[in-house]
């Protein structure tokens, strides 16, 4: 190809798409390559998309003009509010997808994203020009040049298959793996590791008996994924279903063990702690005598279902009797085995905040090469990087948020300081700052710098600022209009105030009380809400609601970032900082972390590490 793009990225799955596309929006020539057009967005295990701490990088993707969020809302059968009852800071939207309508939509999206052209080849090379990428090699021997080049094979390098005894090479199950550039990507200075993950049996649904299962409807008023989603988008609605494993499950499980790839040591690579094996779970929960399944469609036009909950590498006769165990199940067919998958990743230490690669110039790596799993941790760095290759390639600063600004930030910062030994996903509690790290203000938190960026279009920036400014009038509305102890006497709202108040009060302090909504203040006739829109209201309902403990948030992070972008020396020798622990020294030494806030993540590197290393910055300074 005689072509020179900006930007080329390899993969056209959940990372390598959002790069893509990302790259495309703000105005670089970009080309999509990836071994098969038909898998562009393809999900290689569940098809669900958010979850708790998933669905906050999917709205912060939606908030950066990505892609994930709208597509989900194409394709979403089955929606959810998980943490409905709890704080809005972890309350999560899951939806259930269609495999096929999601693809449909992602590959819609790239086909027309102007700027954004695809091809079809393995990539099994990069051309490099002293320490920098120049460019990659296709399988037919295509050279094809790039001032940048993202990297997103997820869990194609050097990937094996594992079915009990039984081990081949692929990339997932029906796709070869990527066997040549693993082999040549070994022998770059980028820290290569092995990683493990599993998927269940699938199952045809016409052989399981639902009557005698918990039924499990979606959630009534249904959550919207995108913020410029609406219901309407959403394809018909179905009832996932909950089964569970027993006894008889855990003793044949336990009776096979020596059968297991995971246990036999034939798997060298480590598997997600967090999405166990159903083998790892006998194991690991010996005193429990149940697990539960989720019992999930994979679409509108199949009966195959996927039950969430039993993923095994177990040998297929074990995986049949095993599944057959289960309430339910007892009459199930197969009709397609459950597996592991071995793969390589690379160090993510190696990774600038960028995610550029520290060693090759102008090489970003994102998704599960990274050695993160899922498809929301995939994406959100694929936009990330896509956007920092765009921003390498014109000289113009990189661009990554902080912790507190968003979950993306979280997740990048605990990637390039403290590394992963095993797959890494997106928790929640992970995030220190998590009340404003919420999913219903993603877009207040992001679409602006998206938009600085580049990455918003004018309709998508007018209709932020509606809401933007929607909300701000409400706000000022809500502080403006008090309500008498006469007024909050009307209709039920005695009942919520909990206590009269004893004087005129403003709507806004109204609200801070848990029972009062301003939908209720409307209905009692003692007030008029500017806006009809729910999102609008529920914003100034919350913030007024958690104002006491995000304004104690903020006055935190104020404080902590006085001291968290105190830069370290990158040649500072930590054997002259006194009274460090030797393994405290060794750990920095080793991290080499670029400011005392990366310091402070390193685990091991405990606070009173911390203080004895700002008073010796401190004096140096
Ligand atoms: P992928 O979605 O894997 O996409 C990689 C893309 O790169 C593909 O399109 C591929 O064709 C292309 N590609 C690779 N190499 C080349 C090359 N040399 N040239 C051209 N194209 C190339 N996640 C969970 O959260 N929970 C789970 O339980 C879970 N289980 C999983 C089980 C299995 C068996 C598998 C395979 C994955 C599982 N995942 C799970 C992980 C989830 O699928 C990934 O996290 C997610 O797909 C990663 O996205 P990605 O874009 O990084 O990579």
């Amino acid at each position: 190809m005689n072509e020179q793009y900006d930007v080329i990225v390899v993969g056209g799955g959940h990372a390598g798409t959002e790069a893509a596309l990302a790259a495309a929006r703000m105005g670089a020539r970009t080309l999509l390559l990836t071994h098969n057009i038909e898998t562009i967005g393809q999900m290689s295990c569940n098809p669900a998309i958010g979850g708790i701490g998933k669905g906050h990088l999917v709205k912060e993707i939606d908030a950066m003009g990505g892609l994930m969020a709208a597509a989900a809302d194409r394709a979403g059968i089955h929606f959810r509010t998980l943490n409905a009852r709890k704080g809005p800071a972890v309350r999560a939207t899951r939806a259930q997808a269609d495999r096929s309508l999601y693809r449909a939509a992602v590959r819609a999206a790239v086909e027309t994203q102007p700027g954004l052209s695809v091809f079809q080849q393995s990539v099994d090379d990069l051309i490099l020009q002293g320490g920098r990428v120049t460019g990659v090699v296709t399988q037919m021997g295509l050279r094809v040049n790039a001032a940048s080049v993202v990297l997103t094979a997820g869990t194609f390098l050097a990937g094996r298959i594992h079915i009990g005894e039984h081990q081949r090479e692929g990339g997932r199950a029906g796709d070869a793996p990527a066997t040549t550039l693993a082999a040549r990507l070994r022998e770059l200075p980028l820290g290569v590791g092995r990683l493990k993950t599993g998927t269940p049996p699938r199952i045809d649904g016409r052989s399981i008996d639902y009557s005698v299962l918990e039924i499990q409807p979606g959630d009534e008023p249904r959550p919207v994924f995108s913020f410029l989603g609406s219901r309407d988008q959403h394809p018909r609605q179905v009832a996932c279903h909950i089964a569970r494993t027993n006894p008889r499950t855990h003793a044949l499980i336990a009776e096979a063990m020596d059968r297991s790839p995971l246990f036999s040591g034939q798997i060298e690579g480590v598997g997600p702690r967090y999405c166990p094996s159903i083998e790892d779970k006998v194991v690991r929960f010996a005193d429990r005598d149940s697990h539960q399944i989720f019992v999930e469609p994979e679409g509108l036009d199949t009966r195959e279902i996927y039950p969430n909950g039993i993923s095994t590498s177990l040998p297929f006769d074990v995986q049949l009797a095993l599944v057959r165990s289960i309430r339910g199940f007892e009459q199930a067919h197969i009709t397609r085995p459950g597996y592991a998958i071995e793969y390589d990743y690379f160090d993510p230490r190696g990774l600038a905040a960028s995610l550029q690669s520290r060693e090759i110039t102008g090489l970003f790596l994102a998704g599960q090469v990274n050695g993160t799993t899922g498809y929301e941790e995939a994406a959100a760095q694929g936009l990330l990087a896509g956007v920092n290759a765009v921003l390498w390639q014109r000289g113009e600063p990189p661009w990554s948020p902080a912790r507190h600004e968003a979950y993306l930030g979280v997740l990048i910062d605990d990637l390039i300081t403290q590394g992963t030994l095993e797959p890494y996903r997106m928790f929640t509690s992970r995030a220190e700052y998590r009340l404003m790290l919420r999913e219903d203000n993603a877009d207040l938190r992001l679409t602006p710098v998206a938009r600085r960026l580049g990455l918003i279009d004018d309709d998508r920036w007018a209709a932020f600022e509606r809401k933007r400014e929607a909300i701000e009038r409400e706000q000022t509305r809500a502080y403006d209009t008090r309500l008498t102890p006469e007024d909050c006497r009307q209709g039920d709202l005695a009942d919520r105030m909990g206590q009269i108040p004893v004087e005129p009060l403003r709507v806004a302090e109204l609200l801070r009380r848990p029972g009062v909504s301003m939908r209720d203040l409307q209905a009692a006739g003692v007030y008029r809400c500017a806006s009809e829109d729910e999102a609008v209201l529920e914003q100034v309902e919350i913030q007024a609601k958690y104002a006491g403990y995000i304004e104690r948030q903020t006055a935190e992070v104020r404080r902590n970032l006085s001291q968290e972008g105190l830069e370290i020396p990158g040649d500072l020798d930590y054997a002259a900082v006194d009274g460090l622990s030797h393994e405290v020294r060794q750990k920095l030494s080793r991290h080499r972390p670029r400011t005392l806030g990366q310091a402070s993540r390193i685990s091991g590197v405990t606070p009173a590490a911390i203080s004895l290393l700002l008073v010796h910055l401190r004096r140096r300074h």
